[in-house]
């Protein structure tokens, strides 16, 4: 089927089929016409229903079309809504930021060139008491992941594995702290004032895995796999903060940094990034920010919803200062 647009579109839900997958589908050639001889799109109820065409009855497959079609489309437009609304929600937010760094570097006396505005979220704001059943899980994957490094074949796989997909990142992250000497202490900074929205995904497993436990094992060769669990264990806090990594605590992470996984140890979200990759650009100008935090989580403040102003900050590499506009 070719649409309006010149486009060829699926069979099934009538979506465009990317010119890509064009150029591998099988076709022939009828009147000067492509025909192809499959003409759907990936979507796995589109090529099911479609496979499905020579063994029913022509009006039954038609019903079955229509009814898929009318499902897809509604999904579809729902799906574009929503992406309406998380665009409209960026948008508002920009407006805001800019709007509250200029009214800071009204109040504060900043230079704005010196002072960028960085958005930032923020971890959550409540601690609860950390439960045995949450301790049982996190034990059971300590359990697991501290046996398989001590299994020889885990000690082999160190060996030949892969670079981390976050290593590039990490890489560059370590460049820039070598060509601006204020980048590690600005991210550390920052991540003060968010209080871990990103830690919220540690769950009950804390990121850790067997290859945590082999690069603990290599610089603790006596440790036993006993003394490693019980490490990890001893460093529980009985507070926590709520709906987070177990190791979240009100004053950060529980657990020292060599006992933390690699990707904790790297991590840093996009607004850190692309902030320090700002810095790099103006070197000699940026002092530091004007932090907007926000109360979503790093992962919530993907989706739609609202996501309020709660603290508006100046920050330095000497200092963070909260600054209550009104
Ligand atoms: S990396 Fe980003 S989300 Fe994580 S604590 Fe730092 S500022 Fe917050
Ligand atoms: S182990 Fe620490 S750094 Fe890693 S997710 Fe948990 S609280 Fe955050
Ligand atoms: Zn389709």
């Amino acid at each position: 089927m070719v649409g309006y647009s010149g486009k060829v579109l699926c069979d099934i839900c009538e979506a465009a089929i990317p010119a890509q997958k064009l150029l591998r589908m099988p076709y022939s050639i009828e009147n000067g016409v492509r025909r192809y001889e499959k003409p759907v799109c990936d979507a796995h109820e589109c090529q099911r229903l479609f496979e499905r065409k020579a063994s029913i009855p022509e009006y039954l497959f038609r019903k079955q079309v229509e009814f898929h079609r009318s499902v897809i489309q509604g999904r579809t437009q729902a799906c574009e809504e929503y992406k309406a609304k998380i665009a409209a929600k960026q948008s508002t937010q920009n407006d805001e930021n800019r709007e509250i760094a200029l009214q800071m570097v009204v109040a504060e006396s900043l230079d704005p060139t010196e002072f960028p505005v960085l958005a930032l979220p923020t971890g959550p704001d409540k601690v609860s008491e950390l439960t045995e059943s949450r301790i049982a899980k996190y034990r059971k994957h300590l359990d697991t992941i501290v046996e398989k490094a001590f299994s020889v074949d885990a000690q082999e796989q160190i060996v030949t594995e892969a670079v981390p997909p976050s290593f590039k990142r990490h890489a560059k992250m370590e460049e820039r702290k070598k060509k601006h000497q204020d980048i590690g202490v600005l991210n550390d900074q920052f991540c003060t004032t968010c209080k871990g929205g990103c830690c919220v995904s540690g769950n009950d497993h804390a990121y850790l895995s067997e290859n945590t436990i082999l690069r603990i094992r290599r610089a603790n060769p006596d440790l036993e796999a006993t003394d490693i669990v019980a490490l990890y264990l001893d460093a529980l806090d009985v507070n926590v903060m709520s709906s987070s990594c177990i190791n979240h605590t009100a004053v950060g992470c529980a657990l020292n940094r060599d006992l933390r996984s690699d990707i904790c140890n790297q991590f840093f979200c996009e607004h850190i990034h692309a902030f320090s990759e700002q810095m790099i650009e103006d070197k000699s100008i940026v002092r530091g920010a004007i932090v907007v935090n926000r109360s979503q989580n790093l992962w919530d403040s993907e989706n739609a919803d609202e996501s309020e102003i709660v603290a508006t900050l100046v920050v330095t590499p000497q200092r963070i200062k909260v600054v209550n506009l009104d």
